[in-house]
């Protein structure tokens, strides 16, 4: 199969773990019969940089004409870097706005796993957080309340705030039936989580997706309050499979989720419109403290670009070999400083560099 693969390497330590990522692609289609195709675009301080914009129209032409987009991570440091003087506009940040949009991404997946090897990271009880966890948290991203009328006024001399929380069907519809065909990837479950008790957008949502589920039988569906849901993630997180939710929900927990994993640098993530296109990248930042040093961790990327097979290509037996060499690699013990534990003998753990990260990852895909 031929792969056409528009690559954001960004800023920061982007190029570093874009690299990396495409090492292991590289090593997929050796393994596996197929063609990658790369084609580098700039974006953000990078973009800004070469042609005073954080993203061209070029560059959006380019990724629209690919089957997918992986990306590193754009920004500088938000108080030294002379792109943070620029108007709002014209900052890095603005340059992922624009390409969300222009690609019309509404759903957000952020998966949050557990790793065995990492479950010392984790800061949840150890009797909760032996029983592991893997997760998929899917966010709607284009709709609720950040998107809907706000308004400030003053009445009789007092300040009121206005802000509006807007589902329709459709946009309801949209990211249920992608919740529930991820969830056929999975261990075929959905938890959609509302406040349909209060709101009437969340009583709205609940049928649509009851609506949705009887066509996808093999799907068990609950349904979950939000403020149930904050609790169960540190209570009991290995309930969970697909948590179906609205945009602002979605935010919180979606934060919350992978914060209960510890590893910041193992958290990928995706952003997918109707087709099968989408954006996958890091949930991190550019970690401009750490860039050119060739110690960041590639690994959040590396399953970015797993995720990318899986839900762009279908390829889901070399997505599984991705997964795999990662487990395979901290098995191993083999850790980048973020994930090194602490400990005079380190756990028997060897410390490696990005660059080594990636040909240890490469090496075991089979
Ligand atoms: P950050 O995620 O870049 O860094 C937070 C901390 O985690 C730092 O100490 C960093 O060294 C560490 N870290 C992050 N990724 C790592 C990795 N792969 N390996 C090892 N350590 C890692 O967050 P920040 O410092 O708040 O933001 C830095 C810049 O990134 C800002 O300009 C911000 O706007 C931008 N940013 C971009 C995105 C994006 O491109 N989607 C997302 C978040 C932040």
């Amino acid at each position: 199969m031929e792969l056409k693969i528009t690559c954001i390497p960004g800023d920061g330590i982007g190029p570093e773990i874009v690299a990396e990522a495409k090492k292991v692609l590289n090593r997929v289609a050796e393994v596996y019969g197929h063609k990658m195709l790369f084609t580098d675009i700039l974006m953000g301080g990078a973009s800004i940089d070469v042609h005073g914009v954080p993203l061209t129209d070029e560059a959006i032409a380019t990724a629209k004409a690919a089957d997918a987009v992986l990306m590193g991570s754009i920004g500088g440091d938000t108080t030294t870097s002379p792109w943070y003087k620029l108007p709002p506009n014209l900052r890095p940040e603005a340059g992922l706005l624009a390409i969300r949009k222009a690609l019309n991404l509404f759903a957000n997946l952020r998966p949050a796993v557990l790793y065995d090897e990492l479950a010392g990271a984790c800061p949840l009880k150890e009797e909760i957080s032996a029983a592991g966890f893997d997760m998929m948290i899917m966010r709607e991203l284009t709709g609720g309340l950040y998107f809907g009328e706000r308004k400030t006024v003053e009445e009789n001399g007092v300040r009121k705030a206005i802000d509006t929380l807007t589902y329709d069907e459709n946009e309801i519809r949209r990211i249920a039936i992608k919740g529930f065909d991820i969830a056929m990837k999975r261990r075929k479950k959905v938890t959609s989580v509302d406040k349909a008790n209060v709101l009437d957008s969340s009583r709205l949502w609940r049928k649509v997706v009851e609506e949705v589920a009887e066509n996808y039988p093999e799907v068990t569906l609950e349904h979950m309050l939000v403020d149930n849901c904050a609790m169960q993630l540190v209570k009991d997180p290995a309930q969970f499979d697909v948590i179906l939710t609205e945009n602002m929900f979605g935010d919180i927990l979606s934060d919350e989720a992978s914060m209960v994993t510890g590893s910041i640098g193992m958290l990928a993530s995706a952003s997918l419109n109707d087709s099968k296109f989408g954006l996958y990248e890091p949930s991190h930042g550019s970690a401009p403290d750490i860039a050119g040093k060739d110690i960041a961790n590639p690994i959040a990327t590396v399953l970015s670009a797993s995720m990318m097979l899986r839900y762009s290509f279908d390829l889901d037996k070399e997505a599984d070999a991705i997964d795999a060499a990662v487990k395979q690699v901290l098995k191993d013990g083999y850790r980048t400083g973020d994930i090194m534990p602490s400990g005079s003998d380190n756990m028997g753990c060897e410390k490696v560099g990005c660059s080594r990260m990636g040909d240890l990852l490469a090496e075991r895909i089979q």
